[in-house]
């Protein structure tokens, strides 16, 4: 396949009558899907002169539109903005300002964000429709075959226009191309996919690329079954596994954190799952020890990507000693990934610096941010910004991101490598570790701690628990106890936020 076209026509052939889709709401074949993106298609570029290259933003939960959509787009060639449902309007409004879509397809819930100064265009989702929008249903009154014949899209055009998470300030607008979300697809499937029939439940949100690519495009890949979750919640993950006999579960590592607090995970059996993915954040060793136990039959992947890699872009394979099993795994073959130092030069195997990505996954660019494209690629390679080591064996270890290490008196502390010592100590439910301007060593070292429901713990213990393993000038010096982590729609602690707070 050379577009995302390809890879579902192949689907669509392959297994036109089973559920692609099964949501809250309704369930729909690859056959319907087709029909319903083609009615869609026939809506955009009618109704509203979609061509190819022009932008369509989609404010959408995960659910059938969501999919309907990405289709549709990808059959006129036109490039889906997939924005976050828990922005504020502010905060869409910058991104609507820097992508300019032409046509905004949206939740009911989520119409008043929307700025009709900038998008005046509206496609509503649900029963709540404005006076001048057009509700999805809309699309029934369409032909559900294509009216248009003339659009050639090659494999290097772009298929979504997908903002980072913002984990470390303003998110950057990533213009990910048809070909980097097919190298990933078939680069997971060569690794991990050869079941007889994939199913995938998709909780983590659709509009960022793990969901968007690793899951769906992935099933899709596989004319398999996406189960999908507008929010995940504990008991409707674990029912939906169980009654599905789901095989391929993807999430964030706080996500099965979660799920390992309740009795009925415990004691659940899950042979049906075949591969348990998690990355998008660090996993730390409970968090893994606690996977193992619950899936002992499954393979276990820590992968790590990011936007700018189209999700996946190393990932640990399917057989690995103990030692490796929280490092990241190693690159997929298409994947030349480089530790560099200061000056940009690669260091020799085993030893520290910034983690450099080239590849077929990689985007070519960001979207309309010079300031971004002049510092984030170098040589082709785009610069990931986290702190990394690759082993003799190649398995590449993630020890922070350049943002957050802390350097302390001239050394350098792993803010990753505290907070798993942290999570270790009884009851420390979450751990957070920043830098804070310090007079006499440059930085000290603090902590923010969550402790499990009804526990406590006290400074001193934690510094005499640290001090068993830890350096001395790791240490945290100071500690906070937060009730809950300041966290973004994929699950991860939003650390700049605790570094403006102490500024
Ligand atoms: P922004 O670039 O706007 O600050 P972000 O980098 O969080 O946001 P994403 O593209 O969603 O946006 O996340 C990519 C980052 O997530 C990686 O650069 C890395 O720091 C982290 N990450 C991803 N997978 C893993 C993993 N398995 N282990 C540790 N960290 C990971």
């Amino acid at each position: 396949p050379s577009t995302i076209n390809d890879v579902f026509a192949a689907a669509l052939l392959k297994r036109p009558n089973i559920i692609a889709i099964q949501s809250e709401k309704t369930a729909l074949t690859y056959a319907e899907l087709n029909l319903q993106s083609n009615q869609l298609a026939n809506l955009l570029y009618i109704d509203f002169d979609i061509r190819k290259g022009q932008r369509v933003a989609a404010i959408l939960a995960n659910d059938v539109e969501f999919i309907i959509t990405m289709l549709a787009c990808s059959r006129l060639g036109a490039v889906m903005v997939p924005l976050n449902t828990r922005l504020t309007k502010p905060e869409i409004t910058y991104q609507l300002k820097d992508s300019m879509p032409r046509v905004i397809i949206c939740d009911d819930v989520q119409v008043e964000k929307v700025d009709r100064q900038i998008v005046p265009n509206l496609i509503v989702v649900g029963d709540e429709t404005t006076d001048d929008s057009i509700p999805f249903s809309a699309i029934q009154s369409q032909s559900d075959t294509l009216v248009y014949f003339t659009t050639i899209i090659a494999e290097e055009d772009p298929l979504f226009l997908m903002y980072t998470s913002g984990t470390t300030g303003l998110p950057k607008g990533a213009l990910v191309a048809h070909v980097n979300t097919i190298h990933v697809i078939m680069g997971l499937d060569g690794r991990f996919r050869k079941v007889s029939f994939m199913s995938s439940i998709v909780a983590v949100p659709m509009f960022h690329i793990t969901g968007l690519v690793s899951q769906v495009l992935s099933t899709i890949y596989n004319a398999g079954t996406i189960y999908s979750m507008r929010q995940y919640q504990n008991d409707a993950y674990l029912d939906l596994i169980l009654n599905h006999k789901v095989t391929n579960l993807t999430n964030i590592p706080t996500i099965y954190s979660m799920l390992a607090t309740t009795q009925r995970f415990k004691e659940s059996n899950f042979d049906c799952v075949i591969t348990v993915g998690y990355g998008g954040a660090p996993t730390y060793r409970n968090t893994y020890d606690l996977l193992k136990t619950a899936f002992p039959t499954s393979n276990l992947h820590n992968s790590y990507g990011a936007t700018e890699t189209t999700s996946a872009a190393t990932i640990l394979p399917m057989s690995y000693e103990d030692a490796q099993a929280i490092t990241v795994g190693i690159p997929f073959d298409t994947i030349d990934l480089k530790i560099v130092d200061g000056r940009g030069e690669e260091v020799a195997t085993g030893e520290i610096g910034e983690v450099y990505l080239r590849g077929p996954t990689i985007i070519p660019a960001y979207w309309n941010n010079d300031e971004a494209n002049e510092y984030g690629f170098k040589d082709g390679y785009w610069c990931s910004g986290d702190i990394g080591t690759v082993d003799q064996e190649g398995y590449v270890a993630i020890l922070d991101r350049k943002k957050d290490m802390i350097i302390r008196g001239g050394e350098n502390v792993y803010s990753i490598e505290v907070e798993d010592t942290l999570r270790k100590y009884p009851n420390v439910h979450a751990a957070a570790v920043i830098g804070q301007p310090d007079e006499l060593f440059g930085e000290s070292v603090k902590a923010f701690i969550v402790m499990a429901p009804g526990t406590t713990a006290t400074e001193e213990e934690l510094t005499a628990f640290c001090t068993e393993s830890l350096a001395k000038f790791k240490i945290p010096t100071n500690y906070e106890f937060l009730d809950r982590m300041p966290m973004s729609a994929s699950g991860k602690i939003l650390k700049h936020t605790f570094k403006v707070s102490q500024k």
